[in-house]
C-alpha cells in the first residue's frame, strides 16, 4: 500500500465514522441527492482499504459493496468526479459488481477534506442510461461539500471549547496522534500554563461570580495566542488552564519562553483588562513522541506547573524524581484501605525498652511495618505522614491498638507484665470515641490499664482542642500512661511542659546519637532530663546506638532507654526469644 493510501486511510479511519449508525444530517443530503437528480439511489460511500462502506444511502438495502471495480473507488483513486452515463457501455464496468445488480448509470463527485484526502464519494445512481448537465455536475459537487461541511462539524463537535474558541484536550489527543506519526520518536516540548491557581480560581468564583472567570479565561486566551503565534496551537484545558507544544531546546531557551509568556500574561494587569492580581505559573515538560500518552503529557505538565507552585517558583521543568515520589504516594494513599483487609501486608513490630537502672527489659514499643506487594517493605515514616490527614488514620490506628493490645494480653497471660507502648497520631485525638474504644478494647482481652502507654507527639498534646482533651482525661482516668514522643524536637516552649497531661518524656533520638560526641548536646540532654525529672516525668531515651550513650544516660540519671544498642524493632516470637535469653544470662 502506498503510504499517501495508509495517510488516506488514517485521515479517514481518525473521523470516526466507518460503520457508525445512520445520521439523519446525512440521509438528508442523500435523499436531497436522489430527489434532484429524478434516481432511485444516492448514497455517501467511503472508501475503506477493501470496501466501500455507505454511511448514508436510499434506494440500497446493503451496507458496503466490495472496492474493486466500485466507480466511488475510482472517484476517490482520482479525487475527480466521475460520470458513467452506461456501465454496460463501458469496458471497465460492463462486468463490475453494480452492473451485475442492475445499475447503468453512475455519478459522483470526490468527498475531499482540508488537508486534501479523498474519504469517498457522493453519488447518485440510476438503472437506466442517463446523461448529466453541467449544471447537475454542479450541484453534486455542491452536495459533495455539503457532505463534507457536515462531517467536518461533527469532528470538531467536542473538540472545541466553546468559551475560548481553542482547541481542548481531546483535540490534543488527536493532534499528538498526527504528530506521532510524522515524527515518530520525535522531542516535543509542552508548556503549561496556568493563569490562576485552583483556591484563587473557586475565591474568584466566590467573589466575582463564573461570568468574570470565563471572561478572565477568553483574555488569557488572546494573550497567549498572540504570544505564541498562530501557526502554534493552543489548547483550553478549563480552568484558566492552557497549553501547547514547543519544540525541543536547551533548559534556559525554554525556561526563558516560558518566562516571557508569563510576562504577557502580566502585563493584563497593567492594561487593566484583569481587574485582579494574576500569579500565572508555567510547567515544562519535554517528553518524546510515542512514548507518552495525551493525558500523560498533560499529567507531567501540569505536574511540573504545580512542583513549581509549591517550591515557590514562577516556572518548573517537569522531575521525574518528583513525579516518581508523588506517584509513590498517591500508591500508598490508594493501598492502604487494601491493606489493612489483607492479612500478610500489616503486621507489628516490638522494640525492647529497658531499665537504665537494672538492665530489666520493661516493656516495648509496637511500631507498625508494611510489607507492601510490589514496593516491598515501606517504612512508617514515610507512610504514616502520608495517611495521618486521611480518613484511613482511624481505621489505621483501631488496627495498630487492637494488634497491640493482643500482643500485650498474650505475654500477660505468658507472665510478662511488659508495658506496650502505641503511637497515636495528633488526628485520633480528634476522634469522638478514641479512647472509649481503646478501653474496650483492653477490657474485652482483660488487660490492665498498665498494660498499654499512649506516645503523642509534643504537637498533639498542646494546643489540642476539646475532643483531644476529653479523649486524654478519660485515658488518663482509666489508668493510661501518656508519653511525649520524640521530645526535644517540637517547636513548643518549654514553659509548656508542665502544662501537658503526661507521664512520660521519650528524648528524640537525634540528641541521643550525638551524646558524647557533642558537649552542647550533652548539655541539652542533662537540662531535658533533669527538667523532666523536676515536673514528675519518667525519662526515655529513643535510639540509643552504642556504649558511649548508654553509660551516659545511665550517668545523667535517665531511667529507660531503648535503641539498636540494645536491640532493634522484633517480630513477636524474635522479640520472646530475645526476652527469654536476657532472663537467662
Ligand atoms: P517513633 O515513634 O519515634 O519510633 C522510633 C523510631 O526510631 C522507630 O522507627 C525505630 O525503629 C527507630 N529506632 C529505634 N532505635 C533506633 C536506633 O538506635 N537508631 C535508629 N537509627 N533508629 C532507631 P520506625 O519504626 O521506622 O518508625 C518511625 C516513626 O513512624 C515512629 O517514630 C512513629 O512516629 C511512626 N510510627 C511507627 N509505627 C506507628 C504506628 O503504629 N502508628 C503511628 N501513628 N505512628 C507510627
Ligand atoms: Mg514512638
Ligand atoms: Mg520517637
Amino acid at each position: 500500500m502506498s503510504t499517501q493510501e495508509q495517510d488516506r486511510l488514517f485521515a479517514l479511519r481518525q473521523l470516526n465514522l466507518l460503520d457508525t449508525s445512520p445520521s439523519e444530517s446525512f440521509d438528508r443530503i442523500t435523499r436531497m441527492a436522489s430527489q434532484l437528480f429524478g434516481l432511485p439511489i444516492a448514497a455517501v460511500s467511503l472508501t475503506d482499504e477493501n470496501r466501500q462502506w455507505f454511511k448514508s444511502r436510499v434506494g440500497v438495502d446493503h451496507w458496503e459493496i466490495p472496492r474493486e471495480t466500485a466507480p466511488c473507488a475510482d472517484v476517490c483513486n482520482s479525487s475527480h468526479p466521475l460520470i458513467i452515463q452506461d456501465l454496460l457501455a463501458s469496458d471497465c464496468y460492463r462486468n463490475s459488481y453494480l452492473a451485475n445488480s442492475g445499475i447503468r448509470f453512475y455519478a459522483g463527485a470526490p468527498l475531499v477534506t482540508r488537508e486534501g484526502h479523498t474519504l469517498g464519494a457522493m453519488c447518485v445512481l440510476g438503472t437506466q442510461p442517463r446523461e448529466v448537465s453541467e449544471q447537475e455536475q454542479a450541484t453534486l459537487r455542491d452536495l459533495a461539500a455539503m457532505v463534507m461541511a457536515q462531517i467536518e462539524l461533527q469532528h470538531a463537535f467536542g473538540r472545541i471549547d466553546p468559551l475560548t474558541g481553542l482547541s481542548n484536550r481531546h483535540q490534543f489527543a488527536e493532534d499528538l496522534q498526527d504528530m506521532e506519526r510524522d515524527a515518530p520518536n520525535g522531542r516535543r516540548v509542552a508548556l503549561f500554563t496556568e493563569v490562576v491557581n485552583a483556591s484563587e480560581l473557586s475565591m474568584f468564583h466566590r467573589t466575582m461570580g463564573p461570568a468574570f472567570l470565563d471572561e478572565l479565561a477568553r483574555i488569557a486566551a488572546r494573550c497567549l495566542q498572540q504570544a505564541i503565534g498562530p501557526s502554534s496551537t493552543l489548547y483550553y484545558l478549563g480552568g484558566c488552564q492552557f497549553m501547547h507544544l514547543v519544540n525541543q531546546a536547551s533548559d534556559a531557551e525554554l525556561l526563558e519562553e516560558a518566562l516571557r509568556l508569563r510576562q504577557a500574561l502580566l502585563a493584563l494587569e497593567s492594561t487593566r483588562d484583569v481587574p485582579v492580581l494574576i500569579h500565572p505559573i508555567m510547567g515544562i515538560a519535554p517528553f518524546c513522541l510515542g512514548e507518552v500518552t495525551a493525558a500523560d503529557v498533560l499529567r507531567i505538565a501540569h505536574a511540573a506547573c504545580l512542583d513549581a507552585r509549591q517550591a515557590g517558583e514562577v516556572a518548573g521543568l517537569f522531575s521525574l524524581d518528583l513525579d516518581a515520589h508523588h506517584q509513590r504516594r498517591f500508591t500508598l494513599l490508594g493501598d492502604i484501605g487494601r491493606a489493612l483487609d489483607n492479612a500478610d501486608e500489616l503486621y507489628l513490630v516490638f522494640q525492647p525498652r529497658v531499665s537504665l537502672g537494672s538492665g530489666e527489659c520493661l516493656g516495648a514499643e509496637a511500631l507498625l511495618r508494611w510489607h507492601h506487594p510490589t514496593l516491598g517493605e515501606v517504612s512508617p515514616g514515610e507512610f504514616i505522614p502520608l495517611i495521618e490527614n486521611t480518613p484511613m488514620a482511624k481505621p489505621l490506628t483501631q488496627w495498630v491498638l487492637r494488634h497491640a493490645i493482643r500482643q500485650a494480653a498474650f505475654w500477660h497471660q505468658q507472665g510478662e507484665t511488659l508495658q506496650i507502648s502505641v503511637n497515636v497520631s495528633a488526628t485520633n485525638l480528634e476522634e469522638e470515641d478514641f479512647a472509649e474504644r481503646l478501653l474496650d478494647e483492653m477490657a474485652r482481652m482483660s488487660l490492665p490499664s498498665t498494660a498499654i502507654e499512649v506516645e503523642l507527639t509534643e504537637s498533639a498534646l498542646i494546643g489540642q482542642g476539646q475532643v483531644a482533651a476529653n479523649q486524654l482525661k478519660a485515658l488518663i482516668a482509666a489508668g493510661l500512661q501518656i508519653a511525649i514522643d520524640d521530645f526535644g524536637t517540637g517547636y513548643s516552649s518549654l514553659s509548656y511542659l508542665h502544662e501537658i497531661p503526661a507521664h512520660t518524656v521519650k528524648i528524640d533520638r537525634r540528641f541521643i546519637t550525638e551524646l558524647g560526641q557533642d558537649a552542647r548536646t550533652e548539655t541539652l540532654v542533662n537540662s531535658m532530663i533533669s527538667m523532666a525529672h523536676d515536673l514528675g516525668y519518667r525519662v526515655v531515651a529513643e535510639g540509643i546506638e552504642n556504649d558511649i550513650s548508654y553509660r551516659r544516660l545511665v550517668e545523667l540519671g535517665c531511667n529507660e532507654a531503648q535503641g539498636y544498642f540494645i536491640a532493634k524493632p522484633l517480630l513477636p516470637l524474635v522479640f520472646e526469644k530475645w526476652l527469654h535469653e536476657r532472663t537467662v544470662q
